[in-house]
Formats: C-alpha cells, sequence, structure tokens
C-alpha cells in the first residue's frame, strides 16, 4: 500500500471540485476523481447556457469545464484520475485519512483538510413510487444524457417523461432533435419543477405538452417498456381513482429529483441538514467538523453551475488558510433562520451559520422559498437574544417580481455588524 501526506484532498472533479482545486493556491493539493475525465456532469452536457454570471457567455458544459481544467493544468496541484475514495476517517492529529482504490491497488492519504465535492445523484423508479416490472427502456434523464451525448445511442423512440426538472426538460428538447417522440412531460406538482428557460426553450418552442398534476402510476412490458400508465393527482399528489390513462411507448425517463451524495461525510459523523441534505455549513462552506468543506451540488442543489463554482472556490480559498493553523483556527457561531426545517415560506437557507471570526466585507446568503410567489418582500434580520431587551434591525429588504422554487436566489450583504450572541432571521414579509 502506498502512503502519501497533503495540506488538502478535494473529493470530486467537476465544476466544485475544479474550483476549489484552483484556489487552494500553493498548498499541497490532491485531487481525486473516479471517472477517467475531469468535468464531472458537465462533460455530458452539451447544451449551452452555462458561464452566463462568471464569464457573460453561453458556454455549453465542456466548454465551462475546460476552461477550469486549462487553469488547473496551471498549478502545481497532483490529480489522480479513475481513482475512487472508499474510506475516509479522522486521525488522531485532527486531521483526514482516505483510503483511495484505483488500478494500481489501495493508497492511504491523509490530509489537513478536505473538501467534498462529490455532486449528487438522480432520484430512481424505485423512489418515484411507479409500479410495475423494471422492463429495459426505464431510466433516469442523467443516464439518458449520457446515451444520447457519450454514447450517440438513443434510448427509445416513443418516450414519455416523468417530472419537469431541468435534466428532464433539456433531454425532451434533446431527443426531439435526436428523433425520438417525446409524447408528453408529466409534472405530480401543480407547476413545473424546472427553470422558467428550459419551459420555453426546450418544451414550448418544440410543442412537447406539458401536464401539471399528473403522474406516471405503472410501467407495461416485460423485456422493453410497451407502454405507461398515467393518473391525475390530488393536492397531496395521490393518484385518483378513475384518471387512469395509458400511453404506448418504449421509453420512460425520470426526472424526479437530485439527492446531494454525501455518504463521506456521514461516515464521519457529520449530519446533513434535513431541508438542503448537505451537511451544515458556514459562509465560507467549512461544515461543523473543522477542517471539512462542502461545496457544490454535494452541498445543496444548485440551479446554476456559476453558483456551484463559487462554492468551490470559497471552500478552496478557506481551505487553504485553515491549513496553515488548524488548530488556531478558531470559529463563533451566529445561526442564520430557519436553517434546519422548511417553513411555510422558505425551503431551504445556505449557509446556516455565520462565522463571525472569519467575517469577509460582503457575505453570500443562497435560498429557495417553497411555492411559486408573485410580488413578494424578502427581509433579512438580525436579532440580539430576547434577554437583553434590544429591538432587532433589519440588515436586507427587497421585494422580488417573482420568486420560485426551482430558482435558487442569492443575497450579498455585509454582516459584520453581527454580534454574538445574535442571531440572523430570513423571512417573507
Ligand atoms: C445527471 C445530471 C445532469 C445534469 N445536467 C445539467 C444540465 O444539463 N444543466 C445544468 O445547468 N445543470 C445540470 N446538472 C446540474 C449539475 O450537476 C451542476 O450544475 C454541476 O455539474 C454540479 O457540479 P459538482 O461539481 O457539484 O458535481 P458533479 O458535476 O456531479 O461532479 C462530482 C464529481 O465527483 C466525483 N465523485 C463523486 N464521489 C466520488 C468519490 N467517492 N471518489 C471520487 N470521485 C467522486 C464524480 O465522479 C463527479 O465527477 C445536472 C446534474 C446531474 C446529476
Amino acid at each position: 500500500m502506498l502512503y502519501e501526506d497533503y495540506d488538502i484532498i478535494i473529493i470530486g472533479g467537476g465544476p466544485a471540485g475544479l474550483a476549489a482545486a484552483i484556489a487552494t493556491g500553493r498548498r499541497k493539493t490532491l485531487l481525486v476523481e473516479r471517472e477517467e475525465r475531469l468535468g464531472g456532469i458537465l462533460k455530458q452536457c452539451i447544451h449551452d447556457g452555462f458561464g452566463l454570471l462568471r464569464f457573460g457567455e453561453r458556454l455549453s458544459g465542456p466548454e465551462y469545464a475546460h476552461r477550469f481544467i486549462t487553469e488547473l493544468g496551471k498549478t502545481a496541484v497532483k490529480v489522480k484520475l479513475q481513482t475512487f475514495v472508499s474510506k475516509i476517517e479522522r486521525t488522531a492529529e485532527g486531521g483526514f485519512r482516505l483510503l483511495l482504490t484505483n488500478r494500481d491497488g489501495m493508497e492511504s492519504v491523509t490530509a489537513k483538510a478536505v473538501i467534498l465535492a462529490t455532486g449528487c445523484r438522480e432520484r430512481t423508479a424505485r423512489q418515484a413510487a411507479i409500479h410495475g416490472a423494471r422492463p429495459a427502456g426505464v431510466l433516469t434523464a442523467g443516464a439518458a444524457q449520457y446515451y444520447v451525448n457519450i454514447m450517440g445511442q438513443l434510448p427509445g423512440k416513443r418516450c414519455v417523461i416523468l417530472g419537469s426538472g431541468d435534466i428532464g426538460l433539456i433531454m425532451a428538447r434533446r431527443l426531439t432533435l435526436e428523433g425520438t417522440d417525446v409524447l408528453g412531460v408529466f409534472e405530480a406538482k401543480q407547476t413545473p419543477s424546472g427553470l422558467s428557460r428550459n419551459i420555453v426553450q426546450c418544451l414550448n418552442d418544440f410543442n412537447i405538452p406539458l401536464h401539471v398534476s399528473k403522474t406516471v402510476t405503472r410501467v407495461f412490458g416485460d423485456a422493453r417498456v410497451e407502454a405507461v400508465e398515467t393518473a391525475s393527482v390530488d393536492r397531496d399528489m395521490r393518484p385518483i381513482a378513475g384518471t387512469e390513462e395509458t400511453i404506448a411507448c418504449d421509453c420512460l425517463i425520470l426526472s424526479v429529483g437530485l439527492i446531494p451524495e454525501n455518504e463521506l461525510a456521514e461516515s464521519l459523523g457529520v449530519s446533513l441538514n434535513p431541508a438542503t441534505k448537505g451537511p451544515f455549513v458556514d459562509q465560507h462552506s467549512m461544515t461543523m467538523l473543522p477542517g471539512l468543506f462542502s461545496c457544490g451540488n454535494a452541498l445543496h442543489v444548485n440551479d446554476l453551475v456559476d453558483y456551484v463554482s463559487e462554492s468551490g472556490e470559497e471552500a478552496g480559498k478557506t481551505a487553504a488558510a485553515f491549513v496553515l493553523h488548524p488548530s488556531a483556527y478558531s470559529r463563533s457561531f451566529v445561526d442564520i433562520f430557519p436553517h434546519f426545517f422548511p417553513t411555510a415560506d422558505i425551503l431551504c437557507v445556505t449557509p446556516q451559520c455565520i462565522d463571525l471570526n472569519h467575517l469577509d466585507e460582503k457575505t453570500a446568503l443562497f435560498f429557495r422559498v417553497r411555492e411559486e410567489r408573485g410580488k413578494t418582500t424578502v427581509s433579512i434580520r438580525r436579532e440580539p437574544p430576547a434577554e437583553s431587551g434590544a429591538d432587532g434591525e433589519e440588515v436586507f429588504r427587497k421585494t422580488y417580481r417573482r420568486l420560485r422554487p426551482p430558482e435558487m436566489e442569492k443575497i450579498t450583504l455585509d454582516l459584520r455588524c453581527l454580534q454574538e450572541g445574535e442571531k440572523v432571521t430570513i423571512s417573507i414579509l
């Protein structure tokens, strides 16, 4: 077995891991990626629209990734491809030991800081509770994207899409362009889950019908999908008896949500936020475990890759500072509410706490609303402890024309006014 020591190890070579690696500067850094090429999921996203915020250009996924891979090539960061991190544990000195598996065998590496940039995985048919056998032709939107864009193969000729997440919408257009008959997108919620621009550009522009408050309840076929059964659902998303319809098709594509991949974080005893399914973090993407960072889709599902890169950079930059004097890096937290369970208005907020000892001039907060809303005012307040009797202070207020759960909102504000013992609340007025 090989043994090596690093300052920082980054797990995952997608846009989050790439940005993190570049930001670690001159620290001795290792980037570990299980696939044979860097770029993460962007390798298969050949449509444009990536990098609008960062570069002001409409890049394809591979183009966006290429810019970071080129930058990474100018650094001394060591990259190990086709290498899987199968185990992570704390060392007695407070650092981390990782077990790497690749074609050369097993390797044990240590680091003072670890950045988790492992992305997310897609919900499957089992998690969407569809009855019936499991014939060929039922696949997630990401798998369909891989078939078409990387392997050059069509998953089917007549296809039904369940779920109106962005990947499903993008695949509806992609499959149509490749000659598949996309019969419709079925969404159990009352409103679509994807970005508005994808509804317009991927469905409306191609006359692909979107059926809201409808789901797929059953798959027919033995060796291959022959048909699916759809049904209307009530407000609690339960199928309504008597509304069933059968649609002949040879392919069912699922776009029913992404789940951050956090088995490694959990194995370290890091608790996950039920609202985001990622670890609790401060404004620098450091989890509650000193020296462990989480960024990109492993932290929370992002709609824009630009935000993914931003969180990777934040993690890389802070890890580089942390490893200089890990034991001297002390934090003092102010909690942000709501940070645990979604409220009636707000689905999730990241970060969940602010480290007062390392406050920058600008702090970025991200949130999603729980339901579609028209004109809405969002207020952020700092609240002193109740026993102090002092009044709180509004530090941010903005009226949005429209807020939608699929669209993550970013607020940048100066929080250097915060004092120990206070809390920050974000609410809808
Ligand atoms: C299937 C799918 C399709 C998508 N399509 C689009 C799209 O069309 N448009 C869009 O804007 N967004 C899309 N997204 C969202 C996209 O994931 C994000 O914008 C962005 O790619 C997330 O970056 P990331 O670096 O956090 O994760 P990823 O890009 O997923 O990268 C994570 C990397 O970590 C590696 N990894 C994970 N675990 C380990 C381990 N234990 N050891 C070693 N390596 C590991 C993975 O192999 C992967 O390369 C898609 C997401 C998915 C899941």
